[in-house]
């Protein structure tokens, strides 16, 4: 008899404004590493949400995967930019609900910063 794998149910869309969706992949980054580099990517973004542009405190805002981890993104800081808790909701509700990268986010670019080249991710 095969043995039984562990298939993680699809994720449906549901309220996740309190309830962040986790993908397992993002677990790459993690603890302070993760704080430290949420902050200097708050940095770069002048503190702005990279969708609605609003302003966001450092600890209001998500450090987000402009194209999942699971989608192929990686996590150069190319890919990697600062949302408001609004936008990070909906942007990961819609991707769970398309099963494909958000189209809505794809319109947004990451904003040009001081990029550290020697970062190769956690
Ligand atoms: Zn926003």
């Amino acid at each position: 008899m095969a043995k039984l794998t562990t298939l993680k149910p699809r994720l449906k869309v549901i309220d996740t404004r309190r309830i962040k969706p986790v993908y397992g992949e993002q677990r790459r980054i993690s603890g302070s590493a993760r704080v430290g580099l949420k902050r200097r990517i708050w940095v770069r973004d002048a503190g702005h949400c990279c969708m609605c542009s609003r302003a966001v405190d450092l600890h209001e805002s998500e450090l987000d995967h402009r194209i999942a981890l699971q989608f192929g993104g990686d996590n150069s800081e190319r890919n990697l930019w600062t949302l408001c808790t609004d936008c990070h909701d909906g942007k990961s509700a819609r991707e769970a609900a398309a099963g494909q990268p958000d189209e809505e986010a794809l319109k947004h670019a990451v904003p040009e910063g001081n990029q550290v080249p020697g970062f190769v991710g956690l």
